[in-house]
């Protein structure tokens, strides 16, 4: 009993052994130790966090914090290109993403498709002008009817219609960007991981993911989600307070993005970390608090 309890604790202990050195050469290789050493944290603010009344001001305000990405809404973003494309003009800030903005959506099961076919496209023509990295849409959301059923059959509608719409973005000069979100506001597409397998699917180097870390509440880790999508589709990302939406830093403790930075660095991600959030306290405190904190922990990451 003694010898079998002794062969079992060290056949255990071996096994512990063997995989200690593996699973720490696995987490960090020497390119991704190389890539965390010189990866920058770039930062974006959406169009209504920023402070100021004009974009101009807005820009001015991102500016004195070091944020260099801007986000802005899709809707009537045709009728914007020249006064985004002027106000960028000899800035240290560039366009990211275009959050949405669009009608209808693309697994609708009626006239709502072609007003997501239209509109859509139309959103992706300006983006490709003000240089954008991409345009974000969802499948659909939880309450919009009536939709495809949730179907093997509609996975691959969703796959061939984004291969389109993917090709149509690339000649556009951008591309579109799955959003995973949260359960309850849509179930078809809660995981960054999964999102990353449909832009595979899709085979198009137009469609690309992204990861928000409000929505990530759906990840069991934020280093494997990010890790799952990888360089090839990872195109964007947002950040708010993790426990209200609000501004990362406003929810304490909670407000954690190590985990979530550090797959982004050993990546050596590109793209922008972009506020979509609310505000609780006063936005001329909480905002450079905000961006301090995510430097930080970009750092400690
Ligand atoms: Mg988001």
């Amino acid at each position: 009993m003694q010898r079998r309890k002794f062969l079992l604790s060290s056949a255990a202990g071996a096994a512990t052994a063997a995989l200690a050195p593996a699973t720490l050469l696995a987490s960090c290789t020497p390119k991704q130790q190389a890539a965390k050493a010189t990866t920058p944290l770039n930062l974006c603010f959406q169009e209504g966090i920023a402070l100021g009344n004009t974009l101009q001001e807005k820009l001015d305000y991102m500016e004195s914090l070091g944020v260099t990405g801007l986000e802005v809404g899709g809707r009537g973003l045709a009728g914007r290109v020249d006064e985004i494309n002027n106000a960028l003009k000899g800035r240290n800030i560039r366009m990211s993403a275009i959050c949405a903005g669009f009608d209808g959506f693309i697994l609708a099961e009626d006239g709502q498709k072609d007003d997501f076919d239209r509109t859509m496209r139309e959103i992706i023509e300006a983006a490709g002008k003000i240089g954008s990295c991409g345009v974000i849409m969802v499948p659909a959301f939880n309450g919009q009817q009536p939709c495809r059923p949730h179907t093997m059959d509609t996975r691959n509608y969703l796959c061939e219609q984004l291969h389109n719409l993917g090709e149509f973005a690339l000649q556009c000069g951008t591309t579109v960007i799955l959003e995973p979100l949260n359960r309850a506001e849509c179930f078809y597409l809660r995981l960054v991981g999964d999102a990353a397998a449909i832009a595979r699917d899709a085979d198009s180097k137009g469609v690309k993911c992204m990861g928000d870390f409000w929505h990530m509440q759906e990840e069991t880790s934020d280093y494997a989600a990010f890790l799952a999508a990888g360089k090839d589709y990872l195109q964007h990302v947002h950040i708010a307070s993790r426990g209200r939406r609000k501004t990362p830093g406003e929810d304490g403790e909670k407000d954690n993005y190590i985990d979530g930075f550090r797959a982004l660095k050993e990546l050596g991600y590109e793209g922008f970390v972009s506020f979509e959030c609310g505000c609780e306290g006063d936005p001329a405190t909480v905002l450079p608090a905000a961006v301090e904190l995510l430097r930080k922990q970009w750092e400690e990451a």
